[in-house]
């Protein structure tokens, strides 16, 4: 890996706060992927043997050097792509978690599993497949590269990283940890690699499965790719959450908990809730709740403390979130507040409220992957979860309600992997994450996470009563 001073690479950090370039880095040669790859598949043959004790020790001290660093760390997501420096933090002592938890669980999820059967004696093994390759996005910087990397290298797989372009000290830095904590060369690698790469990643005979987390545009083509190989893949995709707030709702609550849950990370949260859907009787209470809110939030300094919404990640990024508003206006939308870039430099953007999207529209089909609360109104409940499942995504979302068994019940109405109930989607590492319809296929966290790349392997023992 080499610094470099010219303007060609596409892999830099330009801080969205100055929208200045920050440092930049080579994209890597044929030569250096090719060592990379055969220093992972070598890896593995070791790693694979490694006993889950030990394995856990290492995820442990990485565990333990990422809470050493949170300030750090977190200011190096700050500077890469905006966010708040407490969430920035906050992600970090999160991956500390996750990586403690398969450390202490790993072993315990992959112990053979009896099956119950009339033909003798016969259970499940769970053995490592190699080495596998993960392509994440910018948006939680360490946090997705966790929530693939724990479970599959507690597993006994190896990994290579392809980050998002915009994020490449954070990658960079991830590698060191695992050094730093120990955890043998080649099992965890970064890879410097644009996008236009990752194809023939995926059709190295040594990559035995694949993970792609970003856009739906780029899952569809990554698992196209992967299905030609005959690859596993698991894709966790884009979303657009509903967050339904039922009759006997605590209404301040859920606007609060739905119009500042929609500026965490500045809007950027695949479960983020974007669709906000209320009864005809409260819409104007709560959209004048809602912008009561955002007539208060702070603006600024993503490294100051007292701002509540940083910039978005990119200028390009500002750019396509205000042109999607300003396509919504158009097409019958109306802007309650907000909608504008700020006058300063940097990818700010107000924080935004639309209402009256209209089924037909761009802003009712797609994802709106920043600050913006869009709100729609229903007659009622039955409205309601039509309108939650009239999307192509299917990742989370959120139904708010006194009466909790109600709640539940309207909840198992709606398609998608996570419905939270009171609380925006959130993220834990016990509870798994991930989606259906167009937001993807797989789980990551909980048990389920490390279950997705081994060989779940079937052995019967023939016993002599077997009727066969
Ligand atoms: P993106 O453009 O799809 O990029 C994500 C990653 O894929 C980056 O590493 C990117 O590399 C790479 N990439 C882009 N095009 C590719 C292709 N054709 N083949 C292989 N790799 C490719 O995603 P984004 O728009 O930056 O990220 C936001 C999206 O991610 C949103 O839709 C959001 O909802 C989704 N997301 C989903 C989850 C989830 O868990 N479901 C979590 C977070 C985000 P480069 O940076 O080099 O282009």
């Amino acid at each position: 890996m080499s610094v470099q001073t010219a303007t060609s690479s596409s892999i830099k950090t330009v801080n969205p706060a100055t929208n200045k370039i920050e440092k930049q880095f080579d994209a890597m040669s044929d030569e250096q992927i090719e060592a990379i790859l055969a220093r992972a598949d070598g890896a593995f043959a070791q790693w694979k043997k490694v006993p889950f004790s030990q394995r856990a020790e290492l995820l442990h001290k990485v565990a333990a050097i990422m809470r050493e660093q949170k300030e750090a760390l977190g200011k190096l997501c700050t500077i890469e792509m905006g966010k708040l420096l407490s969430e920035g933090i906050g992600e970090v002592l999160l991956c500390a978690d996750i990586f403690d938890y398969y450390a202490d669980n790993g072993e315990a999820f992959l112990a053979d599993k009896p099956l119950d059967t009339p033909l003798g004696s016969a259970f499940l093994s769970y053995a490592p497949i190699g080495v596998l390759l993960s392509v994440q996005p910018w948006n939680f910087p360490f946090y997705q590269i966790t929530r693939s990397a724990a479970p599959n290298i507690m597993a006994g797989n190896t990994m290579v990283l392809k980050h998002a372009s915009n994020v490449p000290q954070c990658a960079a830095i991830m590698e060191q940890i695992f050094a730093q904590a120990g955890v043998p060369a080649g099992v965890y690698t970064n890879l410097f690699v644009p996008g236009s790469k990752v194809s023939a990643l995926i059709g190295d005979k040594r990559i035995k499965g694949v993970s792609l987390t970003g856009s739906e545009s780029a899952g569809s083509s990554f698992a196209a790719e992967a299905g030609k190989y005959v690859k596993k893949s698991t894709l966790e995709l884009g979303g657009s959450d509903a967050f339904v707030v039922l009759a006997d709702a605590d209404l301040d609550l859920a606007v609060k908990t739905a119009a500042l849950g929609r500026l965490w990370n500045a809007g950027q949260v695949c479960v983020s809730p974007k669709r906000i859907i209320v009864l005809e009787s409260v819409a104007q209470a709560f959209i004048s709740k809602a912008r009561a809110i955002y007539e208060t939030i702070r603006i600024g300094d993503p490294l100051d403390a007292a701002t509540q919404l940083a910039p978005l990640s990119s200028e390009k990024a500002a750019q396509e979130i205000i042109a999607q508003v300003e396509t919504a206006v158009k097409q019958g939308a109306k802007l309650v507040y907000g909608g504008h870039r700020l006058d300063r430099p940097g990818a700010y953007m107000e924080p935004t409220i639309l209402t009256d999207i209209k089924p037909g529209t761009a802003a009712y089909a797609e994802e709106i992957f920043g600050p913006v609360l869009c709100i729609y109104a229903v007659k009622d409940e039955a409205a309601a979860i039509a309108l939650a499942n009239d999307s192509v995504f299917g990742l989370g979302g959120t139904v708010f309600g006194a009466d909790t068994a109600k709640a539940v019940a309207v909840a198992r109405q709606i398609d998608t992997g996570m419905v939270y109930i009171n609380h925006t989607t959130g993220i834990a590492p016990e509870l798994p994450f991930g989606g259906t319809k167009n937001s993807g296929y797989g789980r990551e966290q909980s048990p389920a996470g490390i279950h997705e790349f081994v060989n779940e392997k079937l052995i019967r023992i023939t016993t002599p009563d077997a009727p066969y």
